[in-house]
């Protein structure tokens, strides 16, 4: 087969793979970047890229017949989900056994999907989680680059004091209030002058059209728009999507060798190739990376790999839960889909939670509270390539540590004002924590283990690893503003040190 050469390659384009696109292509370094998804700048028959969460079609989801949606009923009834074909569509959610990940496919990867929720995490946890890391570096350098090249943007207080959109969240604001909690703002990617233009009818809706999951068609700055752009702008790119690495080697001379399978809209590998380049870096999230990874170490491609590749995994101590407010605290029928505000109670030493303010945009009055909680849960899991697949090793008792963490805050809330929790949300009737999913996976090559402090694989030389894999299991907040702020320091240091002539 022949070998198609590249200075660089970067696997994936979510944020760890968009930063080191971006930075390999300026310092004048010729970079292919292979995704596995579709570039999603297309309109389909509707005249949409995307479909939205109330009708989903086969633009949903990831090769699935039928929609996999976190909120599986509502009022006990299978409203959400629906049969479509399989495509390469925009969310995957990838089953391990007692746990599923989110995850976005396509050109941006989670950038797709996610809530847009842009948090800086607080300096003293980011530094328990990164003791090697200059932290003053981070919150003076690399925190300000990341922001600003995301766009990162917060809503006016005094349109979230008076719009109807966000009801939903004064009315959880109060219930913490009540509870004498602290809530905080939280910074979005999401352009928020284009919201104020669709709550005044003179564009078209999106986050007030209730796109968030599998796309939104407007408005979101997504990495396509900000960091990918950039990167193709230099000329210095080429992208090429619907093509998995499936294997990695190192070649006698010390260059890396790619297997990759090109997909087609049914998912059938319609060709096999090979690549070559003398850098490589992984982007493919921390189930897409790891896995790169664990089985080249297990299939012995790469036997020098660390004992700890695969290691210190965990979901962000994520769960999700409604509460059912009274009568009179109406959540409103009109409701944004990008959370704007969380509680934090991180610095309570006996249970740190943040808890951020979720939409459930069903169009109706509904009086639900959903929260999307962070808990510091210290567990951490283990990823393994056994029998031809990635495995988790997650454990259920795993997930009652940030299940009791967040029972912990929210029966406090309850109790403050005579609530209850919703038992209807989650699929199983009386299931309150959903703790079978997560949004953040984090870690399977953690920095300064499977890596050196800069996200240099150890063992082998211009191997990097620049996203959520690095990551502890743990961040305290949503990870992506953290992934890419790091993904800017890996690059400053390794452009100046590795590629000098
Ligand atoms: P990803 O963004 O996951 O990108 C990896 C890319 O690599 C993907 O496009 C994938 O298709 C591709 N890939 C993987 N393996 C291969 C391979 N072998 N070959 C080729 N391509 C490959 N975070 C926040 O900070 N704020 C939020 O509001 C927020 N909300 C979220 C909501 C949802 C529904 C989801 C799913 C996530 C959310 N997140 C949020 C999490 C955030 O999106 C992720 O932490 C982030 O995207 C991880 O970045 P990454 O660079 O590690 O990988």
């Amino acid at each position: 087969e022949p070998v198609d050469n590249s200075p660089a390659i970067v696997v994936g384009s979510g944020y760890g793979g968009a930063v080191a696109a971006l930075r390999l292509a300026q310092a004048g370094i010729r970079t292919l970047v292979l995704e596995m998804g579709r570039a999603w700048n297309t309109a389909g028959p509707d005249g949409k890229v995307f479909c939205t969460t109330a009708s989903p079609d086969k633009r949903s989801m990831w090769f699935r017949a039928r929609t996999e949606a976190p909120l599986a009923s509502f009022l006990w009834l299978d409203v959400v989900n629906r049969d479509i074909t399989p495509y390469p569509g925009v969310l995957d959610r990838v089953r391990f056994a007692n746990m599923s990940v989110y995850v976005g496919r396509g050109v941006g990867g989670g950038s797709l999907v996610n809530g847009s929720m842009a948090v800086t995490p607080l300096r003293s946890y980011f530094a328990e989680q990164f003791p090697t890391v200059d932290a003053t570096e981070m919150y003076g350098t690399y925190f300000p680059r990341a922001r600003a090249m995301l766009g990162v943007n917060s809503i006016d207080p005094a349109w979230f004091e008076s719009t109807d959109w966000y009801r939903f969240t004064r009315t959880a604001r109060k219930a913490a209030q009540r509870t004498g909690l602290r809530t905080t703002f939280v910074p979005s990617v999401y352009d928020f002058a284009y919201m104020r233009k669709e709550a005044a009818g003179t564009v078209p809706r999106s986050a007030l059209g209730q796109e968030v999951i599998y796309g939104n068609n407007h408005g979101k700055r997504s990495l396509d728009k900000t960091y990918l752009a950039a990167a193709l702008g230099t000329g210095n790119v080429t992208l090429h999507t619907m093509e998995k690495v499936t294997a990695i080697s190192r070649a006698s001379d010390g260059s890396w060798v790619l297997e990759t399978g090109r997909l087609d809209d049914t998912g059938t590998v319609v060709e096999t190739k090979q690549y070559g380049c003398a850098y490589l870096f992984l982007g493919g999230g921390s189930l897409g990376t790891t896995e790169l990874l664990v089985r080249a170490r297990q299939s012995g491609t790469l036997p020098a790999l660390d004992a700890s590749v695969g290691a210190g995994w965990g979901p962000n101590g994520n769960v999700m839960l409604g509460r059912a407010n009274h009568l009179w605290d109406t959540t409103g029928a009109d409701q944004s889909t990008m959370p704007v505000m969380g509680i934090d109670d991180w610095a309570n030493p006996d249970n740190p939670v943040f808890a951020e303010m979720a939409p459930l945009p069903t169009g109706l009055e509904n009086w639900v509270s959903l929260y999307l909680a962070i808990t510091k849960n210290p567990e951490r899991a283990t990823l393994s390539y056994d029998n031809g697949s990635l495995s988790l090793s997650w454990s259920a008792a795993q997930s009652a540590v940030s299940v009791a963490m967040a029972k912990k805050l929210f029966d406090r809330i309850n109790a403050a004002n005579s609530t209850i929790y919703r038992y209807d949300l989650f699929g199983t009737p009386s299931k309150v924590f959903a703790d079978d999913f997560c949004y953040h996976p984090l870690g399977g090559c953690v920095l300064g283990k499977a890596t050196d402090d800069y996200g240099r694989v150890k063992g082998y030389s211009r191997l990097y690893v620049t996203d959520s894999s690095l990551v502890p299991g743990n961040i305290g907040v949503n990870p992506f503003v953290t992934i890419t702020a790091l993904a800017e320091r890996t690059m400053a240091r390794v452009l100046v040190e590795d590629t000098a002539p």
